[in-house]
C-alpha cells in the first residue's frame, strides 16, 4: 500500500515509513495530480481541508500532532500494517533497508551501539545506519497501543 502526505504532513510520513509503508512525502500539488490518473490511486492524507482537491482518494487530517493523525487513520492503515516491514525502511528517503554485516558499520555508530548490538540496517541511499536500540522498543510498544 502506497501513502501520499501533503507538505504540511512531513512527520506522519516518517511514521507511516516507520511502520513500513512506502509513502511519498509531495512538497506541491502537481506532484499529487501524477498520480490521479492511476486506476486505484494512492490514498492522500492532506490538511489542505480549504482547498478544492479534485483528487479522487484524498482523507482529510484534522490533528496537528502527528499521534492524533495516527489516530485519524488508523482505521485505513491498520488493515494494511504488516509486522515483517516495520522499522525496514529509511524515514528519510523511503527505501528498503538492507540487512548489514556488524563488520561493515564499525566506526559508523557510536561504539557502544556497535558492541551493545548485533543487528543493523543500512539505507542504500542516505548510508544512515538503524539499529533495534531502545527507541525501536519504545516505537514498538508505542504500535501495539495506538495502532493494534
Ligand atoms: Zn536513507
Amino acid at each position: 500500500m502506497i501513502f501520499i502526505c501533503d507538505v504540511m504532513l512531513g512527520k506522519l510520513s516518517k511514521y507511516l515509513r516507520i511502520l513500513g509503508f512506502d509513502t511519498i512525502h509531495i512538497t506541491s500539488m502537481a506532484e499529487l495530480y501524477r498520480y490521479k490518473k492511476e486506476y486505484s490511486p494512492p490514498i492522500f492524507f492532506t490538511k489542505r481541508r480549504r482547498q478544492k482537491i479534485s483528487y479522487s482518494n484524498c482523507t482529510f487530517i484534522e490533528s496537528n500532532d502527528v499521534f492524533g493523525q495516527l489516530l485519524e487513520i488508523r482505521d485505513i492503515i491498520k488493515p494494511y500494517i504488516d509486522g515483517k516491514t516495520l522499522m525496514k525502511r529509511c524515514i528519510q528517503c523511503n527505501i528498503l533497508l538492507n540487512n548489514t554485516e556488524k563488520d561493515d558499520i564499525e566506526g559508523l555508530v557510536p561504539e557502544f551501539i556497535f558492541h551493545a548490538y548485533s543487528v543493523f540496517r543500512t539505507c542504500p541511499i542516505c548510508r544512515k545506519v538503524y539499529w533495534k536500540g531502545s527507541h525501536a522498543e519504545h516505537m514498538e510498544k508505542w504500535i501495539k497501543e495506538i495502532i493494534l
